[in-house]
């Protein structure tokens, strides 16, 4: 009978090991100071700004919560031309492919599609005496940039973006 107690307790024991390991394996996020950044869990974020402006780097929350444009011809992205995926800086979420980047001279990293139909949302922005679409991250609501009708084909739309908000992982 002792011998039963002492293995359930060396189970136990091992159970208590192992399941710290077990749940860092399970935790998504790619960001250990932003647990809300993963570039696999697509569920919706709705967090308030006093949330984000704790996981967030000033210059990423200053247009992904403020909408702030970064100036033209800056960003680490408008004249890159890297093979791979562009996610969102603040959530994680899948938005473009380096397939549908264009040279655009803006000054601002230019693309004619998103990754996914729901990859982002548009929002009428009547602000600075314009009249323009503002496009927001799908799954986090944060800002990127505007969309814009003079890109190229196939869809003649350019997506205006922001680089600081942008994360590039390139192809393997
Ligand atoms: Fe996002």
């Amino acid at each position: 009978m002792r011998t039963h107690y002492s293995l359930l307790a060396a189970i136990a024991a091992a159970a208590l090991l192992y399941t710290p390991s077990c749940a860092k394996m399970n935790n998504t996020s790619d960001s250990p100071a932003n647990p809300y950044y993963s570039r696999t869990d697509t569920t919706k974020l709705d967090l308030p700004d006093s949330v984000w402006r704790t996981v967030l780097s000033p210059d990423v929350y200053a247009v992904a919560r403020e909408k702030n444009t970064e100036r033209a011809f800056t960003g680490k992205y408008w004249d890159f031309t890297g093979k791979g995926t562009y996610y969102c800086a603040a959530c994680g979420n899948a938005l473009f492919r380096s397939d549908a980047k264009f040279a655009s001279t803006c000054g601002w990293p230019s693309f004619f599609e998103t990754l996914r139909d729901n990859s982002v949302l548009y929002v009428s922005d009547n602000s600075y005496n314009m009249n323009r679409t503002e496009v927001v991250c799908g799954r986090c609501g944060g800002h990127l940039g505007h969309i814009f009708d003079d890109g190229p084909e196939p869809t003649g739309k350019r997506f205006c973006m922001n680089s600081i908000v942008l994360d590039f992982v390139p192809d393997k």
